[in-house]
């Protein structure tokens, strides 16, 4: 069975725990490094980007991470988690992971907006996504491999490159599997094309 991680320092956890099960494929809480040599994918959760990125440098996490995005596994981050794999942040002089290229603005839909619903058309996955945003992030500018998947209100919330999907909010937060079946479709691909 195929096995998709979720980076477990900080963040939305369970969810995802339970959307990846949902989804069909064996889900793996990571708490240590060494875990993530166990896992055909790796989901990085919304959260608080600074919080992770400390925990992450804590528990020595980086030089791992950024070794499983070069070995061309899938990373799916969300909300927070799209913040800590792209390659630019808005403000900020060096991204974290940098893994995606994309350039992220932090809490970019404003204070009064702190959190709302959005119905999204995203690309390839479904015409009726109702998506859960919390103090998210946007895509302000997407490379050239960049494919975007779905915009509101001119916005990119979500895009893939390749190996890698980004989403601006909480897809493990609503029973709508489908943006994460479609990571697990990704996973399963990388796996294929590149047996162990
Ligand atoms: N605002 C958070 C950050 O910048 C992200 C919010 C979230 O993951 N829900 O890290």
């Amino acid at each position: 069975m195929l096995k998709v991680g979720v980076l477990a320092l900080q963040g939305a956890v369970r969810e995802h725990v339970c959307s990846i099960e949902e989804a069909g494929a064996e889900a793996v809480v990571i708490k240590t490094k060494e875990q993530l040599r166990e896992v055909d994918g790796l989901i990085l959760p919304g959260g608080e980007s600074t919080t992770m990125r400390r925990l992450i440098d804590k528990y020595d996490f980086m030089e791992d991470l950024k070794q499983f995005a070069a070995k061309g596994k899938p990373i799916f981050g969300t909300c927070a988690g799209l913040i800590l794999m792209a390659k630019n942040i808005v403000g900020y002089d060096d991204p974290h992971i940098g893994a995606m290229d994309v350039t992220v603005e932090r809490n970019s839909f404003g204070r009064q907006r702190e959190s709302f619903e959005a119905d999204l058309d995203i690309k390839d996955v479904a015409e009726n996504f109702n998506a859960v945003f919390i103090r998210a992030p946007h895509i302000v500018e997407a490379g050239e491999n960049v494919e975007v998947l779905a915009k509101h209100n001119g916005r990119i919330v979500v895009a893939r490159e390749g190996q890698y999907l980004g989403c601006s909010f909480h897809p493990e937060l609503t029973d709508d599997h489908r943006l994460t079946a479609y990571f697990i479709e990704m996973v399963k691909k990388a796996k294929n094309e590149k047996p162990v």
